[in-house]
């Protein structure tokens, strides 16, 4: 591995954005790194479940990118940390002092692994310091705040990628490109279902649970049925109906239990979408006119499969986990380093947002129907 120092730090590197944002050219090409071939370092916003079990590990395995830094609220975290990730103290932030991450040229990016509603505060901040941001899904609470974060980032010159993983998975990969290819005629109806069944005995603070931080089905599992609708149809849906149900009242309070929900897309196809956090489901189905096709489960960290009416299987196998992950990051990190956009850019994230919004409309609504403008 060549080891360079970055051709424009990131102090000087600020001041020639900030003169070409008086130029008026902010936003207008991705930034430069030229001759970087060192992998870039990533500091892990929220040491949560998902960096420790999932991303912490992954960042072992990948190749374009590492793990250089933590961001934490919780001090007792980070000696362990720290030991087990060779994680220098210079390196290491709380939320408080998080900005000072602007001043580190060993971090490139800031991956933000925080409940929902602090995905746009940190994905600001993150951006203001320069840093590239990849955020966890679902991107924001609302359309509103994808809004400002793929604006913040394009105004920082920062690129901006999601953790839709699914869309870094193989037989994904395949059944997306079948809406351009379309093997079995034109599509005619989508099912997507993603949950599970969990928190019983649920119990202390639960972010999951709690409407003001981004909690329920819906921002959980119910974004991986949205995004498979949207990446089997390969258009935009133009209106929904939902309804949101609960059937353990002493545990949803305020949040979504369960969601079903229907797109409709141009030319009469439809969407019948559902989540759950009571309910195990994780089917993606397309009945085209000459034949069908479905992955299940087509939500998991490995393992997803499925089949085709003509035969055809989708079983590539990448690894055991967390290879999805690694592969994710390192396709990230590649589009840093070679100055493309991300496979799933903040306006995919956006995209799924405003469909978000009108199913949450729907719903208290009580299912009316709601057009996507
Ligand atoms: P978690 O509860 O295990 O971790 C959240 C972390 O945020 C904790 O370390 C907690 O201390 C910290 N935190 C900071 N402010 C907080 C606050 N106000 N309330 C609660 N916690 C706070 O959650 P997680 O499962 O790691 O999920 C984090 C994010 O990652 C979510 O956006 C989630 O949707 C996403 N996620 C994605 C996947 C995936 O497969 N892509 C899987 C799991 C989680």
């Amino acid at each position: 591995m060549m080891s360079a120092a970055p051709v424009l730090p990131d102090p000087s590197r600020r001041r020639v954005l900030g003169a070409l944002g008086a130029a008026g050219l902010a936003g207008t090409v991705p930034f430069v790194r030229a001759g970087t071939r060192r992998p870039l370092g990533v500091a892990l916003v929220g040491l949560g479940y998902y960096s420790r079990d999932l991303l912490a590990p992954a960042l072992q395995m990948t190749k374009h990118c590492r793990l250089a830094g933590i961001v934490t609220g919780t001090p007792a975290k980070v000696e362990e940390w720290q030991r087990r990730h060779a994680i220098p103290d210079r390196n290491v932030y709380d939320y408080a002092g998080f900005d000072r991450i602007a001043d580190n040229p060993d971090i490139d990016v800031v991956y933000i692994v925080l409940p929902n509603h602090l995905h746009k505060p940190f994905t600001l901040r993150a951006a203001a310091a320069g840093k590239h941001v990849w955020c966890e899904k679902p991107m924001a609470l609302d359309a509103t705040e994808a809004r400002a974060m793929i604006d913040a980032c394009r105004h920082h010159r920062v690129q901006l990628a999601i953790g839709y993983r699914m869309q870094h998975e193989p037989n994904t990969q395949a059944v997306m490109a079948l809406a351009t290819s379309r093997p079995f005629g034109p599509l005619q109806r989508i099912r997507a279902e993603a949950g599970f069944h969990g928190f019983d005995g649920a119990s202390g603070d639960n972010w999951r649970l709690d409407p003001a931080r981004g909690g329920g089905a819906m921002y959980d599992m119910g974004v991986y049925a949205l995004n498979a609708a949207r990446y089997t149809a390969g258009t935009e849906p133009i209106a929904v109906t939902a309804t949101s149900s609960i059937q353990r009242p002493e545990i949803f309070r305020g949040v979504d239990e369960t969601m079903r929900f229907r797109l409709e897309f141009p030319d009469g196809v439809t969407a019948d979408c559902a989540t759950s956090f009571g309910e195990n489901m994780n089917r993606l189905r397309a009945e085209c006119a000459e034949g069908w096709y479905e992955l299940s489960p087509f939500q998991a960290y490995e393992g997803v499969r499925g089949e085709a009416s003509d035969g055809r299987r989708f079983d590539v196998a990448i690894g055991a986990t967390p290879a999805q992950q690694a592969r994710q990051m390192d396709a990230d990190a590649l589009a840093i380093l070679e100055h493309r956009p991300p496979r799933v850019p903040g306006e995919e994230g956006w995209r799924d947002m405003r469909v978000l919004d009108a199913i949450f409309a729907s719903a208290r609504d009580g299912g009316a129907r709601v057009e996507i403008g």
